[in-house]
């Protein structure tokens, strides 16, 4: 092929506009507007991707070390969570973005105390809440035992991870969560359950997993109806966990 050819057909793919490239005879895809292979499909949008955990360029950067602007107390007061090089410390009560999210990709990554104090759920615990509540759990799994749906990266109370992926005390860790919302009725019914997808260090730990509501303790969860769109929120629980390079892409 030509360079007169290809430089065109990637400009295109940069715009979203049809690729051009494929068939127009094909049949239609079950469930769809295009055809196998439809020349006329535009072309998913070019981004950067960041390196090592770096946010791609279409991220809304949460916390980037600097400043806890994005972040607010429930209250509506200012975040007082200690800012630690380029991290930021749990501490004086839950944080909560000040923007509302619904599906969504999020990345961040944590770090409990080392050394570590108390056991079982005493030990680093603090909690990522999709939607303000839907727990993926953060707790120092490294050598301790607790209930098994309430370990480091549990769906808290419902669901363990599929593997135990935590690292040492005082390492920082990964989490990437494809989250789903949960879609209500005109009525307030559930219409569809909130699906989470979740590698914890690079490791698959949760595969479209349905939840059953939001995060309980010591009783099932269940769902009440609520806004397309809800702050993300980071649980203070008592631990100095640290997290730093918190992005997210919202899906829809
Ligand atoms: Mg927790």
């Amino acid at each position: 092929m030509r360079l007169s050819w290809i430089l065109p057909c990637f400009l295109l793919v940069g715009a979203q506009e049809p690729t051009g490239v494929g068939y127009d005879d094909t049949p239609r895809l079950p469930g769809q507007k295009w055809r196998v292979h439809d020349k006329a499909r535009p072309a998913p949008p070019v981004v950067a991707p960041g390196a090592h955990g770096a946010p791609p360029s279409d991220a809304i950067v949460l916390f980037s070390g600097a400043d806890l602007s994005a972040w607010q107390h429930e209250d509506g007061s200012a975040a007082k969570w200690k800012l630690t090089e380029g991290a930021m410390a749990a501490g004086g009560g839950d944080l909560v973005t000040k923007q509302g999210f619904g599906s969504c990709q999020l990345h961040l990554e944590w770090r409990s105390p080392n050394p570590p104090k108390n056991d079982s759920q005493g030990r680093g615990n603090s909690g990522v809440y999709l939607m303000g509540r839907y727990e993926v759990q953060v707790l120092d799994s490294w050598q301790n035992v607790t209930y098994a749906d309430g370990q480091a990266a549990a769906l808290y109370g419902q669901q363990p991870p599929l593997v135990n992926a935590c690292r040492a005390p005082g390492e920082w860790q990964s989490y990437d969560i494809f989250f789903r919302a949960p879609v209500f009725g005109d009525n307030g019914a559930l219409a569809s359950p909130a699906l989470v997808t979740v590698m914890h260090n690079g490791v698959l730990v949760h595969h479209a997993q349905a939840l059953l509501g939001a995060t309980a303790h010591r009783a099932v969860a269940s769902y009440s109806a609520h806004p397309d769109r809800l702050p993300l929120k980071l649980q203070d629980h008592g631990d100095p966990v640290e997290y730093r390079n918190l992005w997210i892409r919202p899906l829809e």
